[in-house]
């Protein structure tokens, strides 16, 4: 599932895309993909509206639409987008097709059936179900070591689980939060509330490094129009990782094995020895 760095890459690529362009038709192949609504209603909606411009909020794209309405997308396990000329097959599994005005066609293919598309009025955006609990951005003003300090004194979970959790730490999956627990030498292990606050600031501080290092990684890569894709960048960035799928390897700070434990369902990589405490 890409995580915060991968959908921002996607945001921007479809961004540099699409921005500007407009929408003639669309077409939805799955139905349950449009949340909330019905491939006729959501067509019917969108239909000559123009992309001002694409980001993100957490895991969400947002397509800042005119006519005052965003389209909000997940891409969640599978999720891609396609920019393809008119002669180009469409892919296996294509749920949606947006038919742009220079003839190309915005496609959105999802093997794992996951994703997910909804239109909201621009106004009431942040206040939809998907996007109104989720925790402050990690490059906002208000996600500072004060902020974390406080989020983590308030859950009994582990460390890991916390962060994890997108209405405390937004952006964080499986593998930036082992990656960041790792450069700030922390246990994935610990009670949250438990955590030192004098340690905050360093694990504050790792969890923006390891989404600096890696958006700057997947900036350098080409855009490929026909694969808009989340694990393209994530597949990038793995032979960056630390310690994250090296269970066995030696630590590259002490040389000690990588551990991989399952935790709360998923598997969690970390160094016993720098990661004692
Ligand atoms: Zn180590």
């Amino acid at each position: 599932m890409p995580e915060l760095p991968e959908v921002e890459l996607v945001a921007r690529a479809l961004d540099k895309l699409v921005g500007g362009r407009c929408i003639l038709a669309a077409e939805i192949r799955r139905a349950r993909l449009v949340a909330g609504s019905t491939p006729k209603d959501f067509s019917r909606l969108i239909r000559g509206s123009c992309i001002n411009c694409v980001n993100r909020r957490g895991k969400h794209i947002l397509f800042e639409l005119n006519g005052g309405l965003v389209l909000i997308a997940h891409l969640r396990m599978s999720g891609r987008f396609l920019l393809l000329p008119p002669e180009a097959p469409l892919p296996k599994f294509t749920h949606a097709i947006f038919y742009l005005d220079d003839e190309r066609r915005l496609v959105f293919s999802d093997q794992r059936h996951f994703g997910m598309m909804k239109l909201v009025p621009a106004a009431q955006v942040h206040k939809t179900k998907e996007l109104r609990a989720l925790a402050p951005e990690p490059f906002s003003e208000e996600f500072t070591p004060q902020y974390l300090a406080s989020t983590l004194a308030r859950s009994r979970r582990t460390l890991k689980e916390t962060l994890l959790d997108q209405t405390k730490v937004t952006g964080l999956g499986n593998i930036y939060a082992a990656e960041a627990l790792f450069l700030s030498r922390v246990n994935p292990f610990i009670i949250a509330a438990d955590f030192s606050r004098r340690r905050v600031g360093r694990l504050h501080q790792a969890i923006l490094d390891v989404f600096t290092e890696s958006i700057a990684h997947g900036s350098t890569l080409n855009i490929d129009p026909e694969n808009i894709d989340g694990s393209y960048y994530g597949g990038a960035y793995e032979g960056r990782w630390r310690v994250y799928d090296r269970e066995g390897e030696p630590c590259i700070a002490c040389g000690s094995r990588i551990r991989r434990l399952t935790h709360a369902g998923r598997s969690t990589y970390f160094c016993p020895r720098c990661q004692r405490r």
